[in-house]
């Protein structure tokens, strides 16, 4: 049986960070590096590994051209865009109905008239999922979510918070806190209690799963957890015939003075340049070991095809 991988790039704007460190965000319609920059480094190194990867885009950044620019060139080069909501709105759970259809919406009209292709994959910001959002993707036509986080999450929120301290910006994740832990293979959700498979339209692609491992596959982890830790989970993952889904951020690929300037304190993005830019590869390259690559939304599409829809277990 083939075995699949997918390799997925959140582009959380600049300001998105400076806005989370309380600092005034960018001008609106300015270049941003992620979307310029960032994003080149990164279709370059899919290009050498013939990878087709899915990037989140949010639909603010686009109003500057030369921030679609990227991702029309990614979209040409074979690549999938989906939607990261609007502004990236940490708190995304907590925003009335119209605020919150409102971040969906004008992402995938941004997505649409900028980049000229239409999103049908969602990813929560901050994994901050809502049954709002699950029903109005749904209702929207999209054909995956992939923000949940198939992980025994309290535990492994405890060892985060650890690990990241009050770097962590909550209510990151936290809507995933009132859910027990999901399938880690993709399964069409029962809207309901996303939680478990049911029979609807809308898949759910499980964001980081390996299965195996307790904590996502999340490339700022990998570095947090260093090279030591982060290559038993390589030894891992050929363990688990279940797809990998990747998560990946552009600033992983930022320039050192773009990252010395926001001052993230991220472990793993101290690091030069170049020395970050092989990580990359070598994370695609080890975890992409007797794979095969596909977009999230070719994961998606080829689950429903050969009809692998899981039977619905009690929970
Ligand atoms: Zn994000």
């Amino acid at each position: 049986m083939r075995r699949w991988i997918c390799a997925s790039v959140d582009l959380d704007p600049v300001s998105a960070y400076l806005i989370r460190r309380g600092r005034a965000p960018a001008p609106a319609g300015s270049a941003d590096p992620v979307y310029t920059d960032c994003l080149e480094r990164f279709l370059e190194l899919f290009a050498a590994l013939s990878i087709p990867a899915t990037f989140f885009s949010l639909g603010a950044p686009l109003a500057a051209a030369c921030n679609a620019a990227g991702l029309i060139q990614a979209v040409r080069a074979g690549h999938e865009v989906g939607n990261h909501s609007n502004s990236h709105p940490n708190d995304l759970r907590l925003l009335d109905d119209g605020a919150l259809r409102a971040e969906i919406d004008l992402a995938e009209q941004a997505i649409v008239t900028q980049v000229g292709t239409r999103p049908v994959g969602f990813r929560a910001p901050g994994w901050n999922l809502d049954r709002r959002v699950l029903v109005h993707l749904a209702q929207r036509g999209y054909l995956y979510d992939s923000s949940l986080v198939p992980l025994p999450i309290k535990p492994s929120l405890a060892l985060w918070k650890r690990l990241l301290g009050p770097r962590l910006p909550w209510p990151m994740l936290a809507g995933q806190l009132r859910w027990p832990r999901g399938p880690t293979a993709p399964y069409r959700l029962d809207l309901e209690r996303p939680w478990r498979p049911g029979r609807g339209a809308l898949w759910e692609v499980p964001c980081g799963a390996a299965g195996l491992w307790p904590l996502p596959l999340n490339l700022s982890l990998h570095h947090l957890l260093g090279d030591g830790l982060a290559g038993i989970l390589e030894r891992l993952a050929p363990l688990t015939a279940q797809p990998l889904v990747l998560v990946m951020h552009g600033l992983d690929l930022a320039e050192d003075e773009l990252l010395h300037a926001l001052a993230l304190g991220k472990a793993g993005l101290d690091a030069p340049l170049g020395l970050r830019r092989t990580r990359v590869r070598r994370f695609l390259e080890v975890l992409g070991r007797g794979r095969s690559w596909c977009s999230l939304r070719d994961l998606a599409v080829q689950r429903g095809a050969v009809g692998l829809v899981e039977s619905p277990r009690g929970r």
